[in-house]
């Protein structure tokens, strides 16, 4: 019987599907089938796209029960062993469905049930007709169909991509050429090289730039992770450039640059292309069309892109000449994944790095603690550009307004509504930062500045004032509401934490002449509308700009003289010990922003706690001296990067099942005999999120191993709960934010 079966399908296929389950699924199919092909098959009601992970010669499933893929897409080149093991090893670290890691890396295309095919480029050039023809045989309005000529006579061979940056009406301009019978054309595959961009000048570097360089270079054939550590213009771009036309020179080798947000990639694109016009290079991310980005995907998967530019998820791109991962704002909290799987790309190219035996460059101006303390221990590699690279006039004058001090208006403080008339009637600009993270009420004292602290952990505790009590977020403790100081007996207590939400409304009273723009995630939610609004504001047609973190970064504004920081304190006094080095990184970069050009720049800080070392730290633009600071506290307090940590988070419409759900896994953590400290169930900041109801549960051990063993138990145990289909629950392993 069994036998006979092996006869008629010979062939059983190892199937990955997107489904919340462990493990591969067996079909059978009429041909044989290579690992990393794609192929169509029934699931239940449905179809569903799967990925070949294997072959067998038999499987566990009856003959009679054993289903047949419905059809494979050929055509394709299949998905390379580095592919799989990268995320086999993701899925298991992250504690999340192989199947489903699989297939979120794949481009949304090749998710569909539909063959995908990659849309095809061509490329064109002026035939003997064309090219005896002459410019002036075209009437002078035709303005688009003259550039395209132009540009062809000059260089011959223009693709898609070109014809693109020469004119956005350009498909119709070439459509008429063709019609003149002037036009050949022809499918390019790997000529992504633009020859449109004039190749820059390379600077000569300077000796700590060569250093880097060298360094990489002499251990190029291995994985070496570098820290490369410079302040905003220090020069560490450069150094990318080099290195990458170092390690791809005369060879077919691949490099990989990530970047932490969509905004910055053309800034960056335009320089590489512009610099390393002989690679093809091309980018992934999620501004791309869905085409775009198979296309893209597709060419760093044949080795015909030399250079692929891309966030966080073009991690997982397959690459298979890569030689060389370079990872800019390595320190960046957008590089975490926060749903799904809750995959850290930099951590993730480091492990990639390592099982390629290839360097890997992290640059920043303020590196992750974890990094920094890897440089120190002398795991990584330390680089660091202590100039900045062009001369620049002194660094921003930084100074504090003591928000207990002084009049304030709807958390706009006197001396700073002061400086910005200054700079409105100087014709400069100004920018006003607000730092939306960590809105947490703590109990502070206006008169000592004491905060209510957790007993138990280093940390504050957050005021709940619906229970009227104050409870630590890291072991759940929990206390009444104090009304009078402890530490100076001033009774009278106030839960801190203002709104920036009329700052606007107040700035257009305060100063009706000025012209501002809100710079943030909402307002520049539309295709190009940060481009437009850039361009606004080097035009000079805006006086102030209010901004969130995504101004602090890149922008470079040379007629911006102040930044003025609205609110600190509430990242000071989070309840999240990341708060803090998020805030300093913060800060680095927005007062990079002031005075960049030849004009002194100032730097406006609101807080209560203008002594906090993190300002002295940012006075002398000194991460070392705060790094140091802090790591000290960390490692005190048990925490990262002393520390690992792992969280469960649920969440339900009532609470009930969230506790029971959570207080089952920790039980059944506490019962493994693991190393790993297993703290309470807590409620998270966020008690309650669009009606959900939640919870979390925190681990902490003091190494990887011991806490990846104890998930590697307790995942599996949680998921055969029966709670556990009624709470929405996930497994963050070393979890950003809490
Ligand atoms: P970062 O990436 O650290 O912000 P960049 O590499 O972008 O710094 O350099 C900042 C500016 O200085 C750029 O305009 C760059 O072209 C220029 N630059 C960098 N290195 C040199 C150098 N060695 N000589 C002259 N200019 C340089
Ligand atoms: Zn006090
Ligand atoms: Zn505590």
């Amino acid at each position: 019987m069994t036998e006979q079966t092996t006869i008629q399908h010979p062939y059983i296929l190892k199937v990955a599907l997107d489904v919340p389950l462990d493990g591969v699924f067996d079909y059978r199919s009429d041909t044989p089938l290579q690992a990393g092909q794609r192929v169509l098959v029934p699931f239940g009601p449905r179809k569903q796209v799967g990925i070949v992970v294997g072959t067998a010669s038999e499987s566990d499933i009856a003959p009679a029960r054993l289903k047949s893929i419905i059809r494979h897409f050929d055509q394709e080149p299949a998905l390379d062993a580095e592919f799989f093991s990268l995320l086999k090893f993701c899925a298991d670290y992250y504690q999340y469905p192989y199947g489903q890691a699989l297939l979120a890396a794949l481009p949304a295309r090749l998710r569909q049930t539909e063959p995908a095919q990659a849309r095809q480029q061509f490329c064109y050039w002026l035939n003997a007709v064309g090219l005896a023809a002459g410019l002036d045989m075209l009437p002078a309005r035709q303005v688009v169909q003259r550039r395209i000529f132009s540009a062809l006579l000059e260089h011959g061979r223009l693709r898609e991509a070109d014809l693109a940056e020469l004119s956005p009406g350009w498909r119709k301009g070439l459509a008429a050429l063709s019609e003149l019978g002037w036009i050949e054309q022809e499918q390019v595959y790997a000529g992504l090289r633009s020859i449109l961009h004039a190749s820059s000048v390379q600077p000569e570097l300077n000796a700590e730039q060569s250093y880097a360089v060298q360094s990489v270079l002499q251990q190029r054939n291995e994985f070496r992770p570098w820290l490369l550590h410079g302040i905003t213009g220090s020069g560490k771009t450069e150094v990318y450039m080099c290195l990458l036309q170092a390690i791809l020179a005369g060879n077919e080798d691949q490099a990989l640059v990530l970047v932490p947000e969509i905004n910055l990639t053309p800034q960056l694109e335009a320089r590489f292309r512009s610099r390393l016009p002989e690679y093809s290079l091309v980018t992934l991310h999620s501004n791309l069309s869905e085409s775009e980005r198979l296309q893209n995907w597709r060419l760093a998967q044949t080795g015909a892109a030399r250079i692929v530019i891309g966030t966080r998820l073009s991690v997982f791109a397959p690459m298979p000449r890569l030689k060389c991962i370079i990872v800019d704002e390595e320190h960046d909290t957008s590089y975490k994944q926060q749903d799904s799987m809750r995959y850290h790309a930099r951590d993730v190219a480091l492990v990639r790095a390592q099982r390629r035996n290839i360097p890997i460059v992290l640059g920043s101006a303020t590196p992750a603690l974890e990094t920094w303390h890897n440089a120190q221990v002398g795991r990584y590699g330390l680089l660091s550009l202590q100039q900045r690279a062009v001369s620049q006039s002194q660094l921003p004058q930084v100074k504090c307004v003591d928000v207990s001090k002084v009049q304030m208006q709807d958390g706009l403080s006197l001396p700073l509504v002061k400086a910005l008339k200054t700079r409105l009637e100087r014709g400069e600009q100004s920018l006003l930062f607000i730092n939306r993270r960590g809105y947490a009420p703590v109990l502070l004292c206006n008169a000592c500045h004491w905060i209510a602290p957790c007993m138990r952990c280093s940390s504050r505790l957050v005021v709940h004032l619906r229970q009227g009590c104050l409870r630590c977020h890291h072991c759940g403790h929990e206390q009444k509401i104090v009304r009078q100081c402890p530490s100076c007996g001033n009774p009278d207590l106030h839960p801190t934490g203002h709104g920036t939400q009329r700052l606007e409304e107040v700035l257009v009273k305060l100063l009706p002449e000025a012209r501002i723009l809100r710079v943030d995630r909402d307002s520049t939610r539309r295709k190009n509308a940060l481009d437009h609004m850039l361009a606004a504001v080097h035009a000079g047609e805006v006086d102030i700009l209010i901004g969130t973190q995504m101004l602090a970064k890149g922008h470079d504004f040379p007629n911006l003289t102040l930044v003025g920081v609205l609110d600190t304190d509430s990242a000071l006094f989070s309840p999240d010990f990341r708060a803090t080095e998020r805030l300093f990184a913060q800060l680095m970069q927005v007062a990079g922003r002031a005075g960049r050009a030849d004009k002194a720049g100032e730097v406006l800080i609101q807080t209560t706690l203008p002594e906090h070392h993190l300002f002295n730290a940012l006075r002398g633009q000194d991460y070392a001296a705060y790094a140091s600071g802090i790591l000290q506290e960390r490692e005190i307090a048990q925490f990262p990067p002393y520390e690992f940590l792992a969280l469960v988070r649920a969440e339900a419409n009532d609470y009930a099942p969230v506790q029971g759900f959570l207080q089952f896994a920790a039980e059944a953590a506490r019962e493994m005999g693991s190393a790993a400290l297993v703290y309470d169930p807590v409620r998270p900041q966020m008690e309650r999120l669009k009606g959900m109801e939640r919870g979390q549960l925190l681990m902490q051990a003091s190494s990887r191993q011991v806490l990846q063993q104890l998930l590697r138990q307790l995942t599996p145990q949680m998921r055969a709960h029966p709670l556990s289909n009624r709470v929405r629950w996930n497994v963050d392993v070393d979890p950003q934010e809490f």
